[in-house]
């Protein structure tokens, strides 16, 4: 779910979210955006921040707060708010001393195979004690309604990383309809799930389960989804780290995006979700750094190979031929446009 702040427009994660209300937080949206403001909406902590500091200060806190006093819930709410600066989680659960509810309910579900010794995807006799890991069952249970009993197992050749390969997770199909119970708690975890899973969807995810199809990746990236893991495993010593609004492979993803489509750091903004464009531009720059100390050495310059890898792999015997005498001499053909030199010219080196 993309939720927008109501002053400045940028997108806000979804535990950083405050409630836009208030007569004296709507005078100041409203002075702000001249715009026509809407009942309801969410403001952003920054924006927050800076009505709260205006409210403190303004020459009309007397106004503000008569104005808040003639609307008595919402002066209540004010105080609330200017208590907890700093705070960024929206709702704190009060503890309850309310027993939850014992009373269980049985719903009918899909079930796939279960069982020690078949594998849950396809179906053959498995002897080892790979086990599907809780977010590949919590996956399929919220795209395909199909329930993996804890403990199933699978073969070791569906599995990267700890997680099913995304091709492996849709083929699995249920075997069977199960009546199983469900405690309030139960319940409540599960909605708690859908919850996260929702808010979580992005356009584009380079996340496990990296479900996006492998023409996807590629018109992205200019590379396919197993060069991608590659690359993204040569980072990984990177100090590239995951945030709450980027993960590790999203940056990389982003990364090789902007060169692919050579589109502005406005437009990655709303195609990968980021807060705002200079999110977009540090990661890039970080990526940028990362790829400098842990890719090109690896792949580009001269240092990258030796003289003998050059003869004995990359040398073709056509130009062996025509421009050596000798069979061990490397052939280096440079295209010497943008070398500093006073003459265009294509230069052979022998
Ligand atoms: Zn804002
Ligand atoms: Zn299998």
């Amino acid at each position: 779910m993309v939720i927008e702040c109501v002053c400045c427009d940028t997108r806000i994660d979804s535990k950083n979210y405050r409630p836009f209300h208030g007569i004296a937080m709507r005078l100041f949206v409203s002075a702000r955006t001249n715009l026509y403001l809407r009942d309801s909406g969410s403001i952003c902590n920054a924006c927050r921040m800076s009505y709260l500091k205006w409210r403190n200060n303004t020459e009309f806190i007397s106004v503000l707060n008569r104005l808040e006093e003639e609307e008595p819930n919402e002066s209540m709410m004010g105080i609330d708010d200017k208590d907890d600066d700093g705070n960024n989680e929206y709702v704190t659960a009060a503890p309850s001393n309310d027993p939850i509810d014992t009373n269980v309910v049985t719903l009918p579900l899909n079930i796939s195979v279960s069982s020690h010794h078949h594998c849950v995807v396809c179906r053959e006799n498995v002897n080892s004690t790979c086990t599907v890991s809780d977010e590949d069952r919590d996956l399929l249970f919220m795209q395909s309604n199909i329930f993996i009993p804890k403990g199933s197992r699978c073969c070791p050749d569906h599995v990267v990383d700890g997680r099913l390969i995304n091709d492996n997770l849709n083929k699995i199909r249920p075997r069977d309809i199960m009546q199983t119970s469900f405690s309030a708690t139960d319940i409540l975890t599960w909605l708690g799930k859908f919850r996260n899973h929702y808010n979580s969807i992005r356009y584009f995810d380079f996340d496990p389960p990296f479900s996006m199809s492998e023409s996807d990746c590629y018109n992205l990236t200019g590379i396919s989804k197993a060069n991608f893991d590659h690359l993204v495993k040569l980072l990984a010593d990177s100090n590239i780290k995951n945030s709450s609004n980027r993960s590790f492979r999203n940056a990389v993803g982003l990364f090789l995006t902007k060169p692919r489509l050579g589109i502005s750091n406005k437009v990655l903004t709303t195609i990968f979700q980021f807060s705002n464009s200079q999110a977009v531009s540090r990661t890039l720059a970080a990526v940028r750094q990362a790829m400098l100390t842990h890719f090109v050495p690896h792949y580009l310059g001269f240092n990258h190979i030796s003289r003998q890898e050059v003869i004995d792999n990359h040398s073709s015997p056509l130009a062996t031929q025509l421009l050596t005498d000798k069979l061990n001499t490397v052939v280096l053909v440079i295209d010497g446009t943008y070398l500093y030199i006073q003459v265009r010219n294509v230069l052979t080196i022998l």
